[in-house]
């Protein structure tokens, strides 16, 4: 199938990008890797009547670390994430997740900001900036605005970006003593889109969380930031706290049912999750002990 005839205009600025979404409306989409958009349209999911080409706004590119704050622009394609030493160094979680994104001619082409906006709930990126409590800033007509990318997700490919509006960078805090990450997703071939995943952030402090943030995806409309991860903050973890921990996580999820699982499958494997990312990030075998979940 072929997309419906549009109009094409490449955006000479960002400012030259948000008068035509302005001027448009939601009858304009913004093009920028181009490796979701293109397919919806081919499949004619969506007909927009004008594509606004954002691909050559250098103003929209580039990693830099200032102030404990790591900048990302919002064509940084997902090949970048892999391979930059900047975000190996202060955001180590991308490294790891971009490689699980597609395969490597769409991690090529497809950017973070086309992935945070597309928000499919299956997704690696948007969990990934949930759990590394990331700020989502997005310019429109008028104003820039700075969203918590835990406020960003609002649904099934629903942010709360206005079709009027450009998301820009995001920005992420860097530089806490004793953090640590966990990635994983449960997937039929790598590369495939996950059945249940989780992007994990951490500090710790002898031996003790000081903060935890456990993001999983694909169990939900939008990342999930778990509720349950709090009552493993400050405290030892014994296996029974982990296991009540792991109940919690159970009853807080509500994944949806497709070909490739069913709801109790993905509750089960956010479960499985839960448990080796504790296990991992404490270097405690002994928690993992029978692989309960
Ligand atoms: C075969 C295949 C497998 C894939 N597997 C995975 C996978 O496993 N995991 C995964 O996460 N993704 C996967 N993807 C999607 C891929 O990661 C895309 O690159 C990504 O979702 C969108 O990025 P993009 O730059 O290509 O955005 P585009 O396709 O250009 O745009 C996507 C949407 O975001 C909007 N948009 C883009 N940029 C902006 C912006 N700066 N401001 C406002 N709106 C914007 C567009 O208007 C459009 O609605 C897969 C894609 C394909 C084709």
């Amino acid at each position: 199938m072929k997309a419906s005839a549009f109009s094409y205009a490449r955006a000479t600025s960002v400012a030259n990008a948000l008068e035509l979404l302005g001027a448009h409306g939601d009858r304009a989409k913004v093009l920028s890797g181009g490796q979701s958009l293109m397919p919806a349209m081919n499949l004619r999911l969506i007909s927009p009547e004008l594509i606004v080409d954002i691909g050559e706004l250098a103003e929209l590119r580039g990693i830099a670390v200032s102030d404990d704050i790591l900048r990302i622009g919002a064509l940084t394609r997902h090949v970048d994430l892999q391979r930059s030493p900047q975000i190996a160094a202060h955001a180590p979680l991308l490294t790891e997740a971009a490689a699980h994104v597609a395969h490597p001619a769409i991690r090529n082409r497809g950017t973070l900001g086309g992935s945070l906006a597309h928000a499919d709930p299956a997704s690696e990126l948007p969990a990934c900036m949930v759990a590394l409590n990331a700020t989502i800033i997005v310019r429109g007509p008028r104003d820039e605005r700075r969203i918590a990318a835990v406020d960003f997700f609002k649904g099934i490919y629903e942010t709360g970006l206005s079709p009027d509006e450009l998301l820009i960078a995001v920005e992420l805090p860097v530089g806490r003593k004793g953090s640590g990450h966990f990635f994983h997703e449960f997937a039929r071939r790598h590369g495939d889109y996950a059945i249940s995943g989780l992007a994990a952030q951490a500090i710790l402090d002898g031996g003790l969380f000081t903060d935890l943030r456990l993001a999983f995806f694909a169990v939900g409309d939008r990342p999930v930031l778990a509720r349950a991860a709090h009552g493993l903050i400050g405290v030892p973890i014994t296996p029974a706290l982990l296991s009540d921990r792991s109940a919690a996580l159970g009853e807080e999820l509500d994944p949806q049912e497709d070909q490739q699982a069913s709801a109790a499958m993905r509750r089960h494997l956010a479960k499985v999750l839960m448990r080796r990312c504790v296990t991992a990030l404490l270097g405690r075998p002994d928690l993992d002990a029978g692989g309960r979940s």
